[in-house]
């Protein structure tokens, strides 16, 4: 590491802790010692540990350097598909940093815990009326606990009935998570394929559905962004042949108070409160994936439960079929009072609309950039729009060049690669929070990246040019991490 600072304006470079600090150098003050030193670990021998020597301002401008590096909601546009990027009100941060909430002990007696109890409560309600389900469980700590949980619900259930299951249907258009929850709790993954149309037909369920099939793990809308339509018809031949029906509801985004998803045949659904329900997420934060479920379900959730009994709530253990405990204490409590506080402060109307806009979005990148970029199914998405580099391939540039090149132009890349089942995917999900000035910003940046590529591939291949770190090496940088600097 040179000593020059600068790198693009005043964006700064940052050395290592380690390489920064200067023997002596100390942050804080305190009075001359009076007493004998004495180690805190008498059994400790050595120096005790490598920490660097730095001032106050050393750590400071480390940290507020680093920071300046970060590119979040916060900064601009992140349409990164599948993730619901959107802007989170900071309201719900306030709420989850009041005193009462964000230091109250889990331990604390149900008796001194009554508004934290009250608040999971209600939320457990909101979330059950928002999805049409019956019953919730907040326990799970993301999107792919949320599927564990739902999949040793399906298997509880079975066991329950006395016959036991071995496979689980899962379409190519499923999150990857998917198949790994199944796994994970012993079920084989049976893998079908979407129609042409981009969604699940009646005939490749009925086709693979038998009676050693636990049941069926849609993501409905799927991973290509679309609502899989004919799913009351695969509900029906799943329920038929005794099975259950798991949706993966973290694109609920699209869908909030519009579809009733016990209606349509789900027996168990989980949300990412951390994507839909306003939590910042990312870099492996804390994240919240409650279980809803049809009323079949409801004596096989996680323990213990908050209950409500007259103007008292109270945790109760008394669920004998229940799957047991899946999470210390209730789960992320923090990411509970956001979304307690986001669903208040939308109500009914404003959650709907939220998802209307979101689609709205999503609908107008995809008019507007189809000419452009292959659109592998041109019929109307839900929140995201799937394209992929099929139109720029004679030009020899990748999705990935074009991804890097956005950069460039000050925005997020979209999320690329996935869904699996298109090749060279280019998965955009807008959400509703972004201004139409900014979305048109976004697409005229893509247009522009499309005339580059027939152009001048090498700008392309070369980017991005004006971020801080260039084209980075991303097959070293995963098989031969650097985790000291
Ligand atoms: C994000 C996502 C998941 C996984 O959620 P995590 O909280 O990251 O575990 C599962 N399914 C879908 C459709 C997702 O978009």
């Amino acid at each position: 590491m040179t000593d020059t600072l600068g790198t693009t304006g005043l964006i700064l470079n940052e050395p290592l802790l380690w390489e920064k600090g200067r023997k002596g150098r100390c942050g804080y003050s305190l009075p001359r010692r009076d007493v004998p030193l004495s180690s805190l670990d008498p059994g400790l021998t050595g120096s005790g540990p490598d920490f660097p020597d730095l001032s106050e301002v050393d750590l400071v401008r480390h940290y507020t350097r680093l920071s300046t590096w970060n590119f979040g909601v916060d900064t601009g546009t992140y349409p990164l598909g599948s993730c619901t990027m959107k802007y989170n009100p900071k309201t719900n941060e306030r709420q989850a940093g009041l005193p009462g909430f964000a230091a109250a002990h889990p331990l604390l007696p149900p008796e001194l815990a009554q508004g934290a109890l009250a608040l999971m409560h209600d939320l457990q309600r909101y979330l059950a009326e928002i999805t049409g389900m019956d019953a919730v469980s907040l326990q799970p700590a993301a999107g792919a606990h949320g599927e564990l949980a739902g999949m040793l619900l399906i298997y509880a259930y079975h066991r329950s009935k006395g016959t036991q299951r071995s496979k689980i249907i899962i379409p190519d258009t499923a999150h990857g998570t998917n198949p790994a929850s199944a796994a994970l709790c012993g079920y084989r993954p049976i893998p079908i394929q979407s129609g042409a149309q981009g969604v699940l037909t009646a005939e490749v369920v009925a086709a693979v559905m038998d009676e050693e099939t636990a049941g069926i793990m849609v993501t409905n809308p799927n991973t290509l962004g679309l609502f899989e339509q004919n799913i009351r018809q695969i509900t029906d031949i799943v329920h038929a042949k005794g099975g259950l029906v798991y949706c993966d509801g973290a694109n609920m985004n699209a869908v909030m108070g519009i579809v009733d998803l016990k209606a349509i045949g789900i027996d168990v659904l989980h949300l990412n409160l951390h994507k839909t329900f306003s939590t910042p997420h990312g870099g492996g934060g804390p994240g919240s994936g409650p279980v809803c479920v049809h009323k079949r379900l409801e004596p096989f959730l996680p323990v213990p439960r908050v209950i409500k009994e007259g103007d008292t709530y109270t945790l109760s253990e008394e669920f004998p079929q229940s799957i047991g405990k899946l999470d210390t204490f209730h789960g992320h409590f923090g990411i509970m009072v956001r979304a307690y506080s986001y669903i208040l402060s939308l109500g009914p109307d404003g959650l709907k609309k939220a998802s209307q806009l979101a689609v709205l979005n999503a609908n107008y990148i995809k008019e507007k950039l189809k000419g452009t970029f292959h659109l592998t199914h041109d019929r109307p998405c839900m929140h995201e729009c799937v394209f992929s580099d099929k139109n720029q391939a004679s030009y020899g540039v990748t999705t990935l060049d074009m991804a890097k090149r956005l950069m460039d132009y000050g925005f997020h890349p979209p999320t690329i690669y996935f869904p699996l089942v298109v090749p060279g995917a280019i998965m955009i999900e807008p959400t509703e929070t972004e201004c139409k000035e900014d979305i048109d910003r976004f697409i005229d940046a893509m247009q522009q990246i499309a005339r580059e590529a027939a152009e001048n591939p090498q700008l392309l291949h070369d980017a991005p040019h004006k971020s801080k770190v260039r084209r980075l090496d991303e097959v070293s940088a995963a098989r031969k991490p650097c985790l000291t600097g």
